[in-house]
């Protein structure tokens, strides 16, 4: 017979000295962040570094562990630097660092059976529960992130308001239609959802907006009755806290009523915007939400928490059960034991084994303190409207969006050019800018004109670290203009 192995170390202390030295060498790391460039290109030498073949002996824990420090954390997406603004990206904290190493020393598949992770999800839920104005008994589990929420979500929708049964049937057997609004702004993974639920992207009924963006009411109501009478079923409307291209709000107040006049599901996508009701000062901008049958959101945005956690949560606990609750025997709840009470959370998602993603939210919330959180928060919102005095004051900045919230589009306009020639001219900028290792915003098209696109969901970011931009942009863009011969005016202003 061989001999019996395992995958724990012959020498715990050895590992255990390696294990010291990776802490020490992650929080120094952190700690110097600041002083790295948010990004650079991945070099060409390092992927071939990295192409290499299925490893079938093992080498020493240290000697990969010199590598991953060689080839793999010099260059990450830039997420934790201070000059970080791209896309909606939250910057982790060193605390929740070392949650996520005891979760995963703990390692329980959270599932929901008879143990310690369950209960602190549940009070975790609880909790954001009550911080978003939701009845007591509300359901909720985490997820990976603001995608699957919303997709769990339009799940809970539509059998609640699908008029037959959903799981049993299927869409399309000869029953209408379904449809789903949202605005024009809407996040991709509400279209992901639609799409992948069979409901058909045709039947995600996309409103136009207002001039802040936000989804015109009257023409969503009108929508809905033309649905209903071409024999359309309406089961959900999506209404926005936060839009990614501008962060944008929907009247959350008057969706909520249109919802219960017509009988919809009212899910609010607030990735981001949802955590506004951290902060008292802002939580009236997402007037509304309280009243909302679902709403999903991210931890790992706003929450600054690090990657996966999201969260969905449902008024109607009973709905979300029934969407997701299968009973197989092996999974049946017993008298007494490890499976009494069943399997939880497996009823109420798609996953049945989970990572322990509450452990982070719990240590966060009871560490810092929700309130410390809601200020980040509104420092965050108090930066933007910092960036955006210093925008509004640079003549050659222009400013292509309201910035109501977390987010700032703009661009460098040089006299005499068409949108298109600015459109090349800001991309160069923007390239020149992340490339340089100075900033990390990212782009996007409005109406359009290519903006250079602020999202501040980041901790550590300060004042100074936007003066910085601002005047980066600036010399970058007499830079290119000059360069493309276009700058006659902005030399002479310099
Ligand atoms: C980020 C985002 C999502 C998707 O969330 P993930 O955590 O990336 O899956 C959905 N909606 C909005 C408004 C977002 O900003």
């Amino acid at each position: 017979m061989n001999p019996e192995i395992t995958l724990d170390p012959e020498n715990w202390d050895e590992l255990r000295h390696l294990g010291h030295r990776m802490l020490d060498d992650m929080f120094d790391y952190l700690g110097t962040v600041r002083e790295r460039p948010v990004w650079q290109p991945f070099p060409e030498a390092v992927k071939r570094r990295l192409a290499e073949p299925v490893p079938h002996q093992g080498r020493a824990a240290l000697e990969v562990y010199e590598q991953f420090q060689r080839d793999v954390l010099p260059y990450p997406p830039g997420n934790i630097h201070p000059r970080f603004w791209g896309w909606v990206i939250g910057t982790g904290t060193p605390l929740a660092m070392l949650s996520d190493m005891l979760a995963s020393g703990m390692n329980p598949q959270t599932a929901g059976i008879q143990e310690s992770a369950r209960y602190v999800e549940e009070r975790v839920i609880a909790w954001l529960a009550e911080v978003m104005g939701f009845p007591a008994g509300s359901s909720g589990l985490l997820l990976s992130g603001g995608s699957m929420a919303n997709l769990v979500a339009l799940a809970v929708a539509r059998q609640a308001k699908a008029g037959f049964d959903v799981r049993e049937k299927g869409v399309g057997d000869g029953a209408p239609p379904l449809v789903v609004y949202a605005s024009t702004e809407v996040h991709s993974s509400v279209r992901k959802a639609v799409e992948l639920m069979g409901m058909g992207r045709r039947n995600l009924r996309l409103i136009p907006v207002d001039g802040e963006f936000r989804i015109r009411i009257d023409a969503l109501r009108n929508a809905i009755a033309k649905d209903r009478r071409e024999g359309r079923c309406p089961i959900c409307i999506v209404g926005n806290a936060g839009t990614v291209n501008t962060g944008a709000t929907d009247d959350l107040q008057a969706l909520a009523e249109l919802s219960r006049q017509e009988n919809l599901w009212f899910h609010v996508d607030g990735a981001f915007g949802a955590l506004l009701t951290l902060s008292p000062e802002l939580k009236p901008l997402v007037r509304g939400l309280e009243q909302a049958d679902s709403v999903a959101f991210d931890l790992h945005k706003w929450g600054y928490l690090p990657f996966e956690v999201g969260c969905t949560l449902v008024r109607h606990a009973g709905v979300h059960r029934d969407t997701f609750a299968v009973a197989p025997s092996y999974l049946g709840a017993t008298e007494r034991g490890a499976a009494a009470g069943g399997v939880l959370f497996a009823d109420l998602g798609l996953q049945l084994s989970r990572g322990f993603r509450a452990l982070k939210v719990w240590m966060a919330f009871k560490t810092h303190g929700i309130d410390t959180i809601g200020r980040l928060i509104a420092q965050n919102v108090e930066q933007i409207r910092y960036l955006v005095s210093l925008l509004d004051a640079e003549p050659s900045l222009e400013r292509l969006a309201p910035a109501p919230l977390n987010i700032c589009c703009f661009r460098y306009v040089a006299p005499d050019l068409d949108d298109e020639s600015l459109n090349a001219l800001n991309r160069e900028i923007l390239w020149r800018l992340q490339e340089g290792g100075v900033a990390l915003p990212s782009h996007t098209l409005l109406d359009g004109k290519f903006a250079i696109r602020v999202a501040n969901t980041n901790q550590r970011s300060r004042r100074e670290d936007f003066d910085l931009l601002v005047r980066t942009v600036v010399d970058l863009g007499r830079e290119v203009a000059a360069e493309r011969g276009t700058n006659a005016v902005a030399a002479k202003a310099r």
